[in-house]
């Protein structure tokens, strides 16, 4: 399974499967939610109020409709409360919920925003090396997915992941 980390937006991004980082109502709000439900059409909204929401930490998948991907997983990441809430096993749980996902519906590519890592708070430098031990740790298990990248909005989150892959690769 091939990772990487790239910088743009991840609704331009052709792959199976895009990842939403949603809220537990997953009837839309900002950041990258809000633009992946412009950019997906209204219909993507009819089928989210179909799901009638998801948990913080589990996932759950629709079509992506007018995006250049197949299906949106959607995952509602943790609100930073300090890091005594079970944060880190809740960001951890999003990732692998979504690449179980993502397999059970034979997706070869996949792509990742920064969860969490917003409105939401979580610090970013911990989040990336969530993201990527979790991803990193999938691999050798992986069946149909071969691609996963993390999308970056910014330069800064770009360089937190690139840093956290460089550890992971370390230890
Ligand atoms: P959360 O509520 O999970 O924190 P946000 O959408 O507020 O979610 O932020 C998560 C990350 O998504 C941030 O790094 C933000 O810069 C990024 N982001 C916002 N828009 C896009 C986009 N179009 N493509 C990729 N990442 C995006």
């Amino acid at each position: 399974m091939e990772f990487s980390i790239i910088q743009g937006d991840i609704t331009a991004f052709t792959a199976d499967a895009i990842v939403n980082a949603a809220n537990t109502s997953l009837l839309g709000g900002g950041g990258v939610d809000g633009a992946i439900h412009r950019a997906a059409g209204p219909e993507l909204l009819e089928e989210c109020r179909r799901l009638h929401g998801c948990e913080t930490g589990k996932a759950k998948i629709t079509s992506g409709y007018r995006l250049p991907a197949n299906y949106v997983i959607h995952t509602p990441g943790p609100v930073w409360h300090g890091g005594g809430a079970g944060e880190e096993g809740l960001l951890a749980s999003c990732y692998r919920s979504c690449l179980h996902l993502a397999e059970e519906n034979g997706c070869r590519t996949v792509a990742f925003p920064s969860i969490s890592t917003g409105v939401y708070r979580f610090p970013l430098e911990c989040a990336a090396y969530i993201a990527v031990r979790e991803i990193l740790a999938f691999s050798p298990i992986a069946k149909t997915v071969q691609s996963v990248t993390m999308v970056c909005f910014d330069e800064r989150t770009k360089a937190a992941y690139e840093a956290a892959l460089r550890h992971a690769q370390q230890e």
